[in-house]
């Protein structure tokens, strides 16, 4: 069965997403490209394209329900690794634009591992 994340992206195109500045390259141990991100509030950094009534993640390569996929997954912050398939925020994303839950295809797995293999680059 596949994971449902690979090809979809649909939820890096309708949230913000932001988090602390520590996760971003301007800190000695971050690990998101600073310049993907832009300021938000006093401690907090927002990817840049989802500050926005139509979020759309810069980091966002691909086209959403094709062959999306995180340009930088395994740099991308907490917050997107938190958005586990069959969550709320999945499953409304995915509900946004059409698409059937992961357990209601059965060619989807519906609890895949959170992160696959890194030669299999996912979104979210
Ligand atoms: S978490 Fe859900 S909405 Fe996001 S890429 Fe995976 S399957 Fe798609
Ligand atoms: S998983 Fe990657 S493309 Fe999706 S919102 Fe997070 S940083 Fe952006």
């Amino acid at each position: 069965m596949k994971n449902p994340c690979l090809g979809c992206g649909v939820c890096c195109t309708q949230y913000r997403v932001s988090f602390h500045w520590s996760e971003t390259t301007a800190h000695p141990f971050g690990t998101v490209p600073v310049e993907l991100t832009e300021p938000l509030r006093r401690h907090e950094v927002v990817m840049k394209g989802t500050n926005s009534a139509k979020p759309y993640c810069i980091a966002l390569a691909g086209v959403p329900k094709v062959d999306a996929y995180c340009a930088i997954h395994g740099s991308h912050p907490s917050c997107c690794r938190a958005v586990e398939v069959g969550s709320d925020q999945c499953l409304r994303a995915r509900r946004a634009h059409g698409m059937p839950d992961p357990e209601l295809d059965p060619d989807l797995d519906p609890s895949p591992d959170l992160d696959p293999s890194p030669d299999l680059p996912r979104a979210a």
